[in-house]
């Protein structure tokens, strides 16, 4: 068992702060207390909980972030397995689960779905 680093309640605070009420990937809003502190360089790969190494997330970047950070881990597994020839193939992970984007996440307006015609019924 490898220990996980931890950021401290200081470390959070200055990302927090630093972060400025956004997700630092996708600049969703967020609530206070909702952003979630992610480490850029995942500590399974030595990355560190310091200020430089962290940033704040919405709940789902840090979904998105956490899955990739899995296949990061995994891809140098493989890398690993390589040599062995216990290479798997593709096809053993399609069958994976990936996290389906959560409503959370701010999408930009798509005005041009929205037709007169919607208007019309929305007012029978
Ligand atoms: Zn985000």
């Amino acid at each position: 068992m490898s220990k996980r680093m931890e950021f401290s309640r200081k470390i959070k605070a200055l990302i927090i702060a630093r972060a400025n009420g956004k997700c630092e990937k996708c600049s969703a809003m967020l609530k206070t207390g909702e952003g979630e502190v992610d480490h850029i360089l995942p500590c399974a790969l030595g990355g560190e909980a310091t200020v430089a190494n962290g940033r704040l997330l919405c709940r789902v970047c840090h979904v998105e972030k956490t899955t990739d950070d899995i296949r990061r881990v995994r891809k140098s597994d493989r890398q690993r397995d390589k040599a062995s020839g216990a290479v798997r193939s593709k096809s053993a992970l399609a069958g994976r689960k990936r996290p389906k984007p959560a409503l959370t996440k701010a999408l930009p307006p798509r005005p041009m779905f929205v037709t007169s015609s919607l208007n019309e019924e929305a007012g029978k």
